[in-house]
């Protein structure tokens, strides 16, 4: 039995046909999911009797709970707990152009970045597709508005669950559903070579966003154990591909850790390496959390780093910061409930 959420449009276009009902039932009951919002089954009074308890043999609707929340002016952060007590955290931010969430797409991260406090839990599981989409469900109900942007950016490394964080974007994404478009969504990876391979063939003008954290394999490794299984060179020889294949522009995060990777060297060299990419530089301040020893970069010195950028023509913004009260980095909320990282 799955959750009814884990379905695509066609998936549910497939189910009906194979019941010998009409295909158009799929699009009947992605209304009622997806722009009624009915919660039972027993609310979609168009499909009949027979078909609703067949829909009840074959499908479940239990949701994922909000069972704490965190506010401030610009921010909302929400705890959930899973159906199997498990917990991950989702981030809401109003911004000027809309309002964006931040999604979980796993429970723990095996990645083991040394600054995050997803990292310091092993991936648990894999989130399914409906854990992923029910976080969006329940927070535009908690908020009464609707969601305007969706970043992969909360625990978890989204090429770690690829099918699953595709098929959530493609029911988001669905115009008789969420209907959130592509462009309004985007991925954040930690770099799996695999994962942008494959990314780079979907359809759809999803936005890629790649962790990069540091110019050079020395530094990326002392921070990130993922470059010890692929060097910066192997990285942005795929993403000139991708680039080259989809001709859209790719976002590198570069998280500002105090005396780390912020030197005005490290700037340099990180102009130097992305000289000619079609790409833009996102730097975050680094949001400290009591269980790791980093700290963050002064925000003289983050200007510093970004005039070095600008002066090389590398296309440079600085990560507006959210929430400073409210635990707001990815897998800090989750880390103070003290749960097991
Ligand atoms: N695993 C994916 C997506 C989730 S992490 C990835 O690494 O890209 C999303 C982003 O949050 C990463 O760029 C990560 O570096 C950043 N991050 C983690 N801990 C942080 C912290 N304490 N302060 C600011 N950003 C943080
Ligand atoms: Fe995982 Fe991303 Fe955190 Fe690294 S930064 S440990 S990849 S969630």
């Amino acid at each position: 039995m799955t959750n009814i959420y884990n379905l695509t449009l066609n998936d549910l276009e497939e189910y009906f046909l194979n019941i010998n009902e009409k295909k158009f039932r799929a699009s009947q009951v992605y209304e009622f999911l997806y722009k009624k919002r009915v919660k039972t089954f027993d609310e979609m009074t168009n499909l009949g009797k027979n078909l609703i308890q067949k829909l009840k043999e074959d499908f479940f609707f239990q949701q994922i709970k909000i069972i704490l929340k965190q506010e401030d002016v610009d921010v909302k952060k929400y705890l959930f707990e899973l159906l199997d007590g498990q917990r991950i955290e989702t981030v809401l931010m109003y911004h000027n152009y809309g309002i964006s969430i931040c999604v979980s797409s796993q429970v723990g991260c095996n990645m083991g970045c040394k600054f995050c406090e997803s990292g310091r839990t092993k991936k648990i599981r894999d989130l399914e597709p409906y854990e992923i989409v029910e976080q969006i469900l329940q927070i535009e109900e908690d908020i009464k508005e609707r969601i305007s942007h969706v970043v992969v950016m909360g625990i978890g490394e989204p090429f770690d669950n690829y099918n699953n964080v595709l098929k959530f974007v493609k029911i988001i994404n669905e115009p008789k559903g969420i209907a959130i478009g592509s462009r309004h969504i985007t991925i954040s990876t930690s770099g799996i070579i695999a994962g942008i391979e494959k990314f780079m063939y979907e359809d759809g003008q999803v936005n890629l966003a790649i962790s990069l954290h540091a110019p050079n394999d020395k530094l990326r490794r002392k921070i990130m154990p993922i470059s010890n299984a692929y060097t910066i060179e192997e990285l942005i020889s795929v993403i000139k591909k991708y680039i080259a294949k989809t001709n859209r522009r790719v976002t590198f995060e570069y998280i500002m850790l105090d005396n780390i990777n912020d030197t005005n060297e490290c700037a340099l060299e990180l102009a130097n390496l992305l000289k000619g990419i079609n790409c833009y530089v996102n730097l975050i301040p680094y949001n400290e959390t009591e269980n790791i020893e980093f700290k963050r970069t002064k925000n003289n010195q983050i200007m510093n780093f970004y005039d070095i950028l600008k002066k090389n023509k590398i296309n440079v913004t600085i990560r507006k910061e959210f929430g400073g009260c409210v635990d707001a980095a990815c897998g800090q909320l989750r880390a103070n409930q003290n749960i097991g990282g």
